[in-house]
Parts: structure tokens; C-alpha cells; sequence
């Protein structure tokens, strides 16, 4: 079988640590598509594409040697290897898409794509596609972005995209990882902070124990922070279901829990043709 031709080229990688990239890809001689922000894409290599350090060697892969991931089959290596993932920049920036990925060691594509360097090739889908943006939320209502790890892609987009500063609408990211160099754009977060004075940024961290310096901020998973109430302090009353919508992303433990709380203080899960005001998107 003819794998598609690879239609796009890494313009920029940026190794936040070992296991987390931020890359930028550009269409080869065509034009990005628009898109809303919060949407994703399609990117794909061919299972000859090399994998990089910190993941399993090829042959270990084919055999299957590890718990999680099913051996490669011949229609497996016939086929390029396809995932979503969510589009990290803006919707205004028109001649690049930026994504935020984390490694997953015994991956099959994402190895690959930590193996990739500027200027070469890869497959990138024309057609954005998803629901999990700010398109059906009323517009006077705050918005309140939970993440874990890379989930928090889709809320860089909707921030560059979307956050208007100074308005009276307020924007709030709850992002939570395992170390604090695990908290990727952490310090554009911090610089929006204190340039938007409606933009509230509270990272928390699982394993502090682990840090070299003090960490000073809150720590535990993103779901003991919300049960702080921590927005009710800052924003000087409490987020409920008709002032805000709340958007998860990330892993499906976290979502889970999450959704279990929200629900508890009246908060419903947002579907197509049913209106709520909880948004998900699981990874
Ligand atoms: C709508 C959507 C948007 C997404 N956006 C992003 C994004 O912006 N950034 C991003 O990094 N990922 C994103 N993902 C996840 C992405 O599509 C891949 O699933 C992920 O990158 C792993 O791909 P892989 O081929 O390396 O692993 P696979 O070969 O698919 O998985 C190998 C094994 O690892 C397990 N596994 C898969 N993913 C993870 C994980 N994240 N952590 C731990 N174990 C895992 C699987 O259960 C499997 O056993 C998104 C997923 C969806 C559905």
C-alpha cells in the first residue's frame, strides 16, 4: 500500500525536558485551514520514521515486550500513524500550528515525533476538527480551564485567540503536573498574570517531595485544588453554573473526578444538543 506523501515540515522544536516538546509545523507549498480555537489536527509519520532516545528500541516494540502497547502488525506497517492532537497556538497565527506533546515511551507515534528535527517532514490533517471550544459558551459567562500535562494545549489557543484583557470577563487555568518542570508554559502563563488583570493562572504540583528548590504553591492533583475553592478568593465570589463554564482536558482520571465534583455543586456536562456547562475533552 502508498503511504500519503508527508505534507508539512517541523519549523521549530522546543524541548521543555525529556519528555515534553513544543512543535511547530508548517504546510508544505498549501495553506492552513482556519480554525477555533480549542480544535485539533491530525499529524502522522510513517512507521519507518526513527524513534527517539527515552523510548523503547524498535525491536522491543515489534515484539511486544512491554505491558501496554499491542506488537506491530504488517497492515500496522503498511499505514502512516495517525493521532489527534489539539492545535497549542492561535487561531490568528495563519502560518504555523504549534503542539504541545508529551512522550509516551512506549508510544508508536510520539517517540517518533520527539525524534523529529527542523526541517523535516511529517503529515499534518487539513481539516481542524472538534467541539471543545469557546463557540457555545455565552459570552457573558467566566471561563475556568482545567488541565493535566499536555491537556492544557487547547487553553493556550483559546488564551491567544480569545482572552480579551481588562475585560470583564474573567479566564481562569488550573493546570496540574507531577514536578514543576513538568508545568509547560508556565512562564507565559505567570507574564499574563500580571499583564490581564482578568486571567488567573494556579498551577499545582503532585510531587513537591521531588523538587530540588522550594515549592512554595499549592500541591496535590488539580481536583484538591478546586475543592479549596480557590477562584472564590481571588475573584471575590464563587464560580457557579450561571456565572461560568468549566473546561477538562486531559487525563480521563482526572475528568472523571472532576466531573463528579463539579456535579455536586450543580454543574452539568455540556453535549451535543444539550446544553451544560462542563466542556471535556479526554486524551
Ligand atoms: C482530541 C485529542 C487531542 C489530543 N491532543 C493531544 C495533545 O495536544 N498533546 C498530547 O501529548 N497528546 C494529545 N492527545 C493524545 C494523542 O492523540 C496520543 O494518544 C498520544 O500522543 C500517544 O500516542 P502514541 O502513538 O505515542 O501512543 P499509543 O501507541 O497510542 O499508546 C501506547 C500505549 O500508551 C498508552 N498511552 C497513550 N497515551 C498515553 C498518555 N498520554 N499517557 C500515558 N499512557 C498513554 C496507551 O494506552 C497504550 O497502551 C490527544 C488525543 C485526543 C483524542
Amino acid at each position: 500500500m502508498k503511504l500519503p506523501p508527508l505534507n508539512a515540515l517541523v519549523a521549530q522544536t522546543e524541548t521543555l525536558t525529556s519528555r515534553q516538546i513544543i512543535l511547530r509545523v508548517v504546510p508544505q507549498d498549501w495553506q492552513l485551514p482556519r480554525f477555533v480555537a480549542g480544535q485539533y489536527v491530525v499529524l502522522g509519520l510513517p512507521p519507518t520514521a526513527p524513534r527517539c532516545a527515552f523510548s523503547l528500541s524498535e525491536r522491543e516494540f515489534a515484539q511486544g515486550s512491554h505491558t501496554d502497547a499491542l506488537p506491530e502488525t504488517k497492515s500496522d506497517r503498511e499505514q502512516l500513524i495517525r493521532r489527534a492532537y489539539s492545535i497549542a497556538s492561535s487561531s490568528h497565527a495563519g502560518e504555523y500550528m504549534d503542539f504541545y506533546i508529551s512522550l509516551v515511551s512506549d508510544g508508536r507515534l510520539t517517540p517518533r515525533l520527539f525524534a523529529l528535527k527542523v526541517g523535516d517532514p511529517l503529515w499534518l490533517s487539513s481539516h481542524p476538527v472538534g467541539v471543545f471550544t469557546l463557540g457555545e459558551v455565552p459570552r457573558e459567562k467566566h471561563i475556568i480551564l482545567i488541565a493535566t500535562g499536555t491537556g492544557l494545549a487547547p487553553y493556550m489557543s483559546m488564551l491567544s485567540s480569545e482572552l480579551d484583557c481588562g475585560s470583564t470577563r474573567r479566564f481562569a487555568v488550573l493546570h496540574g503536573a507531577r514536578h514543576s518542570w513538568d508545568l509547560g508554559y508556565r512562564a507565559e502563563l505567570e507574564n499574563l498574570q500580571h499583564l490581564c488583570s482578568n486571567f488567573t493562572y494556579l498551577p499545582i504540583i503532585s510531587q513537591a517531595d521531588k523538587e530540588p528548590f522550594a515549592w512554595h504553591g499549592p500541591t496535590g492533583r488539580v481536583q484538591q485544588l478546586w475543592q479549596t475553592n480557590p477562584l472564590s478568593a481571588v475573584w471575590s465570589f464563587t464560580p457557579t453554573p450561571d456565572n461560568c463554564d468549566v473546561f477538562l482536558c486531559g487525563a480521563p482520571g482526572m475528568i472523571d473526578e472532576m466531573l463528579g465534583l463539579l456535579r455536586q455543586d450543580g454543574f452539568t456536562e455540556h453535549r451535543h444538543g444539550a446544553a451544560g456547562e462542563v466542556h471535556i475533552e479526554r486524551y
